[in-house]
């Protein structure tokens, strides 16, 4: 899948609406449109890579910032003292459905591993 078809540039380049919860420069998070929590929010780099197989396309800074980007906006949604699972759906087996490396970051309620 291209960029010019991908839903997610397609939500960083406003083509499509989502519920943004955070944005700057290189990241953004928006509501999971199907969400599985009580907070289920999807932490993406604005540029397109597909997923882990293309991460080295990602400068260090914006891979990191992921996760600090995870962590704050787990705290502004309350889920930080409860806790939160982050979960990256890599490749078919795993149920990867949106080709856009993203990071579902997951709480509220009790968590298992499927
Ligand atoms: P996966 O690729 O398996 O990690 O899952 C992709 C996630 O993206 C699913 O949880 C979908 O509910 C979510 N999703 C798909 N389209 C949208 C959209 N337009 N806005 C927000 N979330 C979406
Ligand atoms: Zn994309």
């Amino acid at each position: 899948m291209s960029e010019a078809d991908c839903i997610f540039c397609r939500i960083v380049r406003g083509e499509i609406d989502a519920e943004v919860v955070h944005d700057e420069d290189d990241v953004l998070v928006f509501e999971d449109i199907n969400s599985k929590a009580p907070v289920h929010v999807l932490v993406i780099p604005k540029e397109h890579v597909a997923n882990l197989e293309e991460i080295g396309a990602l400068p260090d800074t914006v891979l990191k910032r992921l996760f600090e980007v995870a962590s704050s906006v787990a705290e502004k949604l309350g889920v930080t003292e409860g806790g939160y699972a982050i979960r990256i759906n890599n490749g078919r087996d795993a149920g990867q459905e949106v080709f856009h490396l993203h990071l579902h970051v997951m709480g509220g309620k009790r968590l298992g591993m499927p």
